[in-house]
């Protein structure tokens, strides 16, 4: 049986550095290479072979910043009260500063070469070759990149950039009085944040009135700070778009990445276009709930209970069978990371909280940090961070350093992706309908949190943009009457479908992501090319795999737009959101034909 202490489900950072000795080393080392790099600065132009050597220096030394910085966090996140580690991890984020400032010459000189001439040096020096892209990249912005005069004031206002929302972090985290709320059997609960998530969800649906009555409530009561936060967060953004030439906001988030408008807009059409197949999986969830007048309260429990346990052990064991499909080498290479501690796998006091894949340690594998509790929750967890951790894994066999890291546009794929795979598997080893549903209802749920509720969140953000482009004020009455008519469109409010009541357009106050400048469509947009993957993979096999497998591999050496399209899913067309609504309703439609054959009177739990 597994011991929680065991050291094999703890992760190996000697196989990052032997000891926190080498660990300082590195770090003495790299502080020295960083001064050296200052022969380079004013030289980029003046050969080929220049180039290519300050190039090698810089990459290496940001490989290296990698290196270390991971190690510290590493390091810090094993146990977040260790002041010595954490203490470590700052001083690895002062060097980052340092070296961005030494490096800042780069993308000026570069941009001041010109596309001629830098092809010529490309011709010429064919150890150039691997910076080919990132290279590109940087001619690509020279549009919107200013004379030094205006860069300088543009990093100046940097100072001011982070106000609104720093202000609104401690006001949720820190400040707001969070409520006290009984519920029905008497329990008092003290309703901050994380509270709501769990109580959200309760079976009783007196209690999650309660819940949501009380939460919403209390964010009423700053709905104008948070007005007044969030729409300084929208003017910030409309600056650095202005400041740097961009048409819009929109565009000037999406440039970073290259990423076309059309995605954006292609996205808000096909959601709006299949409502339709949301408002089914709200009538399925009234139906199953046995109530027949769904509102907002009712979103969150699940569709049926089921007490499965998966200890660790059965957990991989499902995971490893679970991608067989990528094939064997993809397969061995997971069992590896399962069997040689890549894995921080359970909670402990002080451990931080969550999961994550661990960023780049180039030339090393990837490492994950998980809070496993044996639910099946954990086991999705478990597919889903090793769906990012083969990512890039095979990124980082397959390119040279300079273009293995992957964007953020593709980095929610193939981790969306190992988690259909397991779906696919669990359904077909389920032995009773109790589990099929759940594992069903389970996936159903993501697919409308991951797709439909990040689609209504990127409308929200292009609207409040579009507005104060247009030079229009935004208060938080208003916001709230702008994400109360998105909340009723998406929900079928008009359509009696589910009903939203006024109190909870303040939702919008409650979600941090808005400050984040159009992040979350990405979320939507990577598990619409999940679905279109994951089914070609399911139904066609090899070929399918190889052009999917050839995305992972990709890792950043093109825009992800062209990366994902190469290999058949171009998210400004509507096949893979069309593959989306096909799995939301292929999977619905199982749901129906198993409560179709169950008696009625099972058919409500409650
Ligand atoms: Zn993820």
């Amino acid at each position: 049986m597994t011991n929680e202490n065991d050291i094999s489900y703890r992760w190996n950072l000697e196989d990052i550095f032997p000891s926190d000795e080498a660990w300082a080393m590195a770090m003495a080392n790299l502080e020295q290479e960083l001064g050296a790099l200052e022969t380079c600065r004013g030289h980029l132009g003046s050969s080929a072979r220049t180039l290519e050597r300050c190039l090698h220096k810089i990459y290496e030394l940001s490989k290296e910043l990698r290196r270390v910085s991971a190690y510290a966090a590493l390091l810090s996140d094993e146990d977040t009260r260790n002041a010595r580690a954490l203490e470590m991890r700052q001083s690895t984020e002062l060097l980052a500063t340092k070296f961005a400032q030494v490096t800042s010459f780069v993308k000026p000189e570069i941009i001041a070469i010109g596309r001629e001439k830098l092809d010529a040096f490309l011709a010429e020096e064919p150890a150039l070759a691997i910076y080919r892209y990132p290279l590109h990249d940087m001619l690509r912005q020279a549009p919107h990149t200013l004379g030094e005069d205006g860069e300088k004031l543009v990093a100046t206002a940097g100072l001011m950039a982070d106000a609104p929302s720093t202000v609104y972090a401690i006001l949720s985290n820190a400040e707001i009085p969070w409520p006290e709320v009984s519920l029905s059997d008497g329990t008092a609960v003290h309703l901050d944040q994380a509270a709501y998530s769990h109580y959200r969800g309760v079976p009783t649906r007196e209690d999650r009135r309660r819940v949501f009555e009380a939460f919403w409530k209390t964010w009423r009561g700053y709905q104008q700070t948070c007005g007044v936060t969030l729409y300084a967060s929208v003017k910030r953004d409309l600056f650095y778009a202005q400041a740097r030439r961009h048409p819009s906001c929109l565009e000037a988030a999406l440039d970073g990445d290259n990423i076309p408008r059309s995605v954006y807009t292609t996205l808000l059409e096909t959601a709006n276009a299949n409502l339709d197949t949301l408002h089914r999986y709200f009538r399925l969830r009234g139906r199953m709930l046995g109530i027949d007048d769904l509102q907002y309260f009712d979103i969150y429990p699940p569709l049926v209970h089921a007490d499965l346990e998966f200890p660790i052990e059965e957990g991989e064991r499902l995971v490893l069978e679970s991608i067989e499909p990528l094939g064997a080498e993809y397969q061995a290479t997971v069992e590896e990371g399962f069997s040689h501690r890549w894995m921080d796998v359970f909670p402990r006091p002080g451990k931080r909280s969550g999961a994550y894949s661990s960023e780049t340690v180039y030339g090393v594998h990837p490492y994950v940090l998980l809070n496993y509790n044996n639910d099946y929750e954990s086991v999705s967890t478990l597919a889903h961070e090793w769906g990012h951790s083969m990512h890039t894994f095979l990124a980082n066999a397959a390119q040279p350093y300079p273009t293995a890291s992957y964007s953020i546009f593709v980095a929610e794929v193939a981790s969306t992706f190992n988690e259909a795979l397991l779906l696919d598997l669990m359904l077909k080893k389920a032995q009773d309908d109790t589990s099929r549903l759940y594992f069903l209802g389970t996936a159903l749920e993501g697919l409308r949190g991951t797709f439909f509720r990040q689609a209504m969140f990127a409308e929200f953000e292009l609207e409040i943009h579009s507005l104060v482009e247009r030079g229009e004020a935004l208060s938080g009455e208003r916001f709230s009457r702008i994400y109360g008519d998105l909340l009723r469109k998406y929900h079928g409010h008009d359509k009696g479908i589910l009903t939203i009541d006024e109190p909870y357009t303040i939702e919008w106050a409650y979600i941090p992501h808005f400050y984040y400048n159009f992040y979350v469509y990405q979320y939507a947009t990577s598990i619409a090319a999940s679905s279109l993957f994951a089914e070609r993979v399911l139904e066609d096999g090899a070929r399918a795999r190889d052009a999917y497998l050839a995305v992972l591999k990709a890792g950043g050496s093109d825009d992800p737009y062209t990366i994902l399209k190469s290999a058949g899913a171009d998210l400004a067309s509507q096949a893979p959101y069309e593959a989306l609504i096909r799995r939301m309703n292929e999977i619905m439609d199982q749901i129906e034909a198993i409560l179709d054959r169950q008696p009625p009177r099972q058919r409500s739990p409650a």
